[in-house]
């Protein structure tokens, strides 16, 4: 780890994570990491069979924390597959897992030495939690972590999710 370098860049794409050209890219799974809707759906469908084989070996997922496979046959080399809190309203610890969920999918980046990685707007989905706190969370944890990662793309999948991760980075 070198102390003095800068944080890293980021960068905000509309468009389909399971496309993305970097290191890894993350998944927002569920706990039994075995597969869902959303994003989860298109990056098993994208990495191909051997992403759920891979997966049941990984004895699932709490909240908030990560876990890394390969990207079979993803672009991307690595998938960072992190577990957002489900809103319930914002006062059961959701601000904090979603923070924990961007530091413990950096942790897992560094660990293999992945210097780009692409997020998902985690929980914004199926998890409902409202797009503009998440991309605040999002955007002030990947600043503040300590990293070896070098660029952090933010993948909106529609105009709303953009907006307020615009918004974030203006801060
Ligand atoms: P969660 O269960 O964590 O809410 P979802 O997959 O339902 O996860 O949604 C998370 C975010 O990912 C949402 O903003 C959704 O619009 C977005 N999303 C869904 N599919 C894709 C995709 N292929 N690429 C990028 N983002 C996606």
């Amino acid at each position: 780890m070198n102390e003095s370098r800068p944080g890293p860049r980021l960068e905000l794409a509309v468009g389909d994570i399971t496309t993305e050209q970097v290191d890894a890219i993350v998944n927002a799974a569920n706990e039994t990491l075995l597969g869902g809707g959303g994003v989860d759906g298109a990056i098993h469908r994208a990495a191909g069979p051997e992403l759920l084989a891979h997966c049941r070996t990984l004895d699932g997922c709490p909240t908030g924390q990560a876990k890394i496979t390969p990207g079979f046959r993803l672009a991307a080399r690595w998938v960072i597959h992190t577990v957002g809190p489900i809103w319930h309203g914002g006062h059961q610890g959701e601000p904090k897992l979603l923070a924990s969920c961007y530091r413990e999918s950096l942790a897992r980046a560094d660990e293999v030495g992945a210097h780009s990685v692409a997020f998902p707007a985690i929980s914004t989905g199926i998890y409902g939690y409202p797009a503009a706190p998440a991309a605040k969370i999002a955007v002030a944890t990947v600043q503040s972590a300590t990293t070896d990662v070098e660029l952090i793309r933010f993948i909106c999948f529609n105009n709303d999710a953009c907006a307020a991760y615009e918004a974030a980075l203006s801060d």
